[in-house]
């Protein structure tokens, strides 16, 4: 893509390399946890951290933050890795904040013997109304006071199961007095009964985000820990731990995250999509999630180019979903190959071609590709489906497809003339009748005749078929989760379309998975992952204007 100027986090990154801060090193990591599967506002993350390293010769980790036992999950895990790499970023090491857990519970030890941290019976309600309101400072409790022995004796029992969930907490000894309400005793350990998905049963208290997150950024040496806006009021915490400890100075910086229009981007939201069945997994092609958007067949490219495009903003602000097809129509204009598939069929028919003949025209795959990037074969006879829509009974002015004495040439065949149509006891058009223009063959036309249109076509002996599934908007309104009631009310019903039976060129019965193809005038398509060599399903992938559809 071409030049831009440098973001604010690049700003600093090269004012931090220019001073010889960290040695002029660039570590950066992603941070997914792994309760969900990543979507498109990750991406936005993967490309800024990934974009970095890759810019400035440095490195970025990909570490799990994987300190709630509860809600995580290895498959989350493989399907995170697996997204990353097809996003086509490599990381330098894969790590676990759980791998941590020993030593975040050095480092609280080591706060408690420095008077930095306290045991607290409190209940988390008493906590929350002893910590005040922003404008009234918050009062200290009994347990404020207990002695360096006593914490290190509670927080010994706790880590060895002697107390139920909820009956003591860690809590860092701050500023319960601070502005900001971070920094008023927080939590820093609680009490979890649960199993880890890596470390099993070993512990049953588990860190706080506050308490892991820049303390694994500073063990593994991070020297820019990007985050998204609402950690701006946990900076002063993650500075604080780090000062307090003593270890390698990590920073943080932060920026707007991305909201997208149409769609929700919370995994919990995303989680409650896939658990109540209004989709039928993370991966199904209307979510907004990597997993979603690959099988619908959406680029790689086309998601980094759209990371690239939006920028790196330090305002909230709502990116419009016709940005991100539009960098999926760029990509795959250059690339995929063209091919004719009818989706709402009626049959023309031919009236001055032999009935048993067949000819083979060979058409260009891609005319955008240099060289038309080869050809395929298509067969063409007398009877063939044409759309629908390609046949008007009563024309209107300016219709350059069929009606009686309309003219349209057949794409890669020839020119035919409507002279005569059929339709059923219910007024249905059923049949198109035309006669050809002999010399009007495609790359042989002697005719002398211009017409205005063309129209895709697929020969009736000839056709295969095929499902498509086609997508509109998951939700009806910009932004769902910003209205009032339940997000769920704002799902759109029509947001999949089946066709079950569709015709297709007899070439694309070599369709390949993860590849995309332009189905002429109609779309870009890629087989879904449930088409099977008897039962091809393609999913329509992006229309191929803006303002198509919903
Ligand atoms: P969610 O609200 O969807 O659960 P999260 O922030 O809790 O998101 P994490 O797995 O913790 O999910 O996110 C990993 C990284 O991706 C974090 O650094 C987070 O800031 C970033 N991230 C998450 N959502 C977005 C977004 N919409 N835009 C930009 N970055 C995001
Ligand atoms: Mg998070
Ligand atoms: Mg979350």
């Amino acid at each position: 893509s071409e030049e831009r100027s440098l973001n604010f986090i690049e700003e600093i990154v090269e004012e931090d390399i220019r001073e010889g801060k960290h040695g002029g090193r660039v570590l950066t990591r992603f941070p997914p946890e792994p309760n969900g599967y990543l979507h498109i506002g990750h991406a936005k993350s993967i490309c800024l951290n990934f974009g970095l390293a890759n810019k400035y010769g440095g490195k970025t980790n990909l570490r799990f933050d994987d300190t709630n036992p509860v809600k995580e999950d290895t498959e989350y895990v493989d399907s995170i890795k697996a997204d990353v790499k097809w996003l086509g970023f490599d990381w330098a090491e894969e790590l676990y904040a759980s791998d941590y857990f020993d030593k975040l519970y050095e480092f609280a030890v080591e706060l408690i013997k420095k008077g930095l941290a306290y045991v607290d019976d409190s209940t988390a309600e008493e906590i929350a109304a002893q910590k005040g309101t922003p404008t009234e400072p918050g009062v200290g409790n009994a347990y404020r006071n207990r002695s360096v022995e006593e914490n290190l004796q509670l927080f010994a029992e706790m880590k060895d199961g002697k107390y139920a969930d909820g009956e003591k907490v860690l809590r860092a000894k701050v500023d319960l007095a601070s502005p900001n309400m971070h920094l008023r005793d927080p939590l820093m350990y609680r009490i979890r009964h649960a199993h880890h998905h890596r470390t099993g049963d070993k512990w049953c208290i588990y860190p706080m985000y506050d308490f892991a997150h820049g303390q694994s950024d500073a063990i593994e040496e991070i020297t820019h820990s990007v985050c998204t806006l609402e950690f701006i009021p946990h900076r002063a915490l993650y500075d604080w731990f780090i000062e307090k400890l003593d270890l390698f100075d990590s920073h943080q910086y932060e920026f707007a995250r991305l909201n997208m229009t149409y769609t929700v981007m919370s995994k919990r939201k995303l989680l409650q999509l896939v658990d109540e069945g209004h989709v039928e997994d993370w991966d199904d092609p209307r979510m907004p999630t990597i997993s979603g958007m690959r099988r619908r067949g959406y680029p790689a490219a086309a998601i980094r180019e759209f990371c690239e495009r939006i920028g790196v903003a330090k305002r909230e602000n709502m990116i419009d979903l016709s940005l991100l097809e539009f960098c999926v129509r760029e990509q795959l204009n250059k690339s995929a190959w063209r091919r004719m598939a009818v989706l709402d069929p009626i049959k023309l028919v031919i009236t001055d071609y032999p009935e048993d003949k067949t000819e083979i025209f060979s058409v260009e795959n891609n005319p955008e590709a240099e060289g038309g990037d080869g050809k395929r074969d298509i067969p063409f006879s007398r009877e063939v489906w044409i759309e629908r829509e390609d046949f008007m009974e009563v024309p209107p002015k300016k219709f350059f497809r069929l009606g009686v004495g309309l003219m349209v040439r057949l794409k890669g065949a020839y020119i035919v003339k409507c002279h005569d149509f059929v339709k059923d006891a219910d007024g249905n058009v059923t049949e198109v009748h035309c006669t050809h223009i002999p010399e009007s063959q495609s790359g042989n036309d002697t005719s002398g005749i211009n017409v205005k249109g063309t129209i895709h076509w697929v020969s009736v002996p000839h056709a295969k078929t095929a499902e498509v599934r086609q997508y509109e908007r998951l939700f009806k309104v910009e932004d769902p989760s910003n209205e009032d009631g339940d997000f769920k009310e704002y799902l759109n019903p029509d947001s999949l379309q089946i066709i079950e039976t569709a015709y297709i060129e007899p070439d694309l019965m070599n369709a390949e998975a993860g590849t995309a193809i332009q189905f002429m005038r109609k779309g870009y398509f890629t087989l879904d992952k449930h088409s099977t060599a008897d039962k091809l399903v393609f999913n329509r992938t992006v229309t191929l204007k803006d303002g198509w559809g919903f």
